[in-house]
């Protein structure tokens, strides 16, 4: 019921679009931006428009409806993430896009519209505003440290190991410091990468296991929340004149999870400030505490 499938990984001889896949890649049936046509910009006085052109991707996780991907095997994670993999090197070949963000809305609150298990892709044809802001607060600390500052959060968070939830030889994850959102957490790949694509097969297995334990930990503190998870990587290095030539040094990628705990009410849309009930120390404390089966 779904349309034509862009990428799909199966197990037996099946042809696409037909039973015996693992994961499926299909287009979004109701996309908020369209595939076909050419960036157009033009000026509606001193107002700016640009054309919706971009893509909007479903990627299907399992073909079992109540399945949680993080409970039942650590395999099922590897092929998800390496599948955002595929998808996002593939969509980066298309210059018309400056990013393509994966994210998964997990849960009504979450702003999820199915219940099956998916995640999703959207290639933008500008670089988002949060990006953006990364992206540039990097480059302005590389600017006078010389130093990727998300590194250095990991190594400052190392010496400190409060706000630490799980770690392995590849991965960590964390309750950022001064956290917008209680339980919110992030998760970095210790070795220094801008990209997501760079990752290795063993990373990407380590990843599956730092994601995974991350997730059933979030899960049995807080009995299945609805959450997010974003991963931010590098802009498209692709485009025509692409504005940040040394990415590379001072960007560095991560995944974002932000359980819906609480609601982003007048304060926070009216300051850009966020009241936050549970210090992240706690929140981590927790988290390494909790039982986990
Ligand atoms: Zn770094
Ligand atoms: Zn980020």
């Amino acid at each position: 019921m779904t349309p034509p499938e862009i990428y799909s990984v199966r197990s037996h001889d099946s042809l696409a679009n037909s039973p015996g896949w693992d994961i499926r890649v299909v287009p979004n049936k109701f996309p908020a931006l369209r595939i076909e046509g050419t960036v157009e910009r033009e000026g509606v006085g001193m107002f700016d428009r640009m054309s919706g052109i971009g893509a909007h991707e479903v990627i299907i996780e399992t073909p079992l409806h109540d399945d949680i991907l993080y409970r039942r095997s650590d395999d099922g994670m590897v092929l998800l993430l390496d599948t955002y993999k595929k998808r996002i090197d593939d969509l980066k070949k298309d210059i018309r896009f400056h990013y393509i963000l994966v994210f998964k809305n997990e849960g009504e609150r979450a702003g999820a519209s199915l219940s099956h298990p998916h995640s999703q892709i959207i290639a933008t044809p500008i670089v988002p505003k949060r990006v953006r802001e990364e992206v540039d607060g990097s480059l302005e600390y590389y600017g006078y440290k010389m130093r990727c500052v998300f590194c250095d959060i990991i190594r400052e968070e190392k010496r400190f190991g409060t706000r630490i939830v799980h770690e392995n030889a590849s991965f960590i994850s964390l309750c950022p410091f001064a956290s917008r959102f209680p339980f919110e957490i992030w998760l970095l790949p210790k070795r220094h990468m801008s990209g997501y694509t760079s990752m290795t097969q063993q990373e990407t297995i380590e990843l599956g296991d730092c994601l995974g334990v991350t997730m059933k930990r979030l899960s049995a503190a807080l009995g299945e929340p609805q959450y997010n998870w974003m991963l931010h990587s590098e802009p498209n290095r692709s485009v025509p004149r692409n504005p940040w030539p040394d990415v590379g040094e001072h960007y560095h990628w991560h995944f974002e999870i932000i359980p819906k705990l609480t609601r982003v009410a007048g304060f926070e849309w009216g300051t850009g400030f966020y009241i936050n009930p549970t210090p992240p120390e706690d929140a981590a404390d927790f988290l390494r505490e909790v039982d986990v089966f």
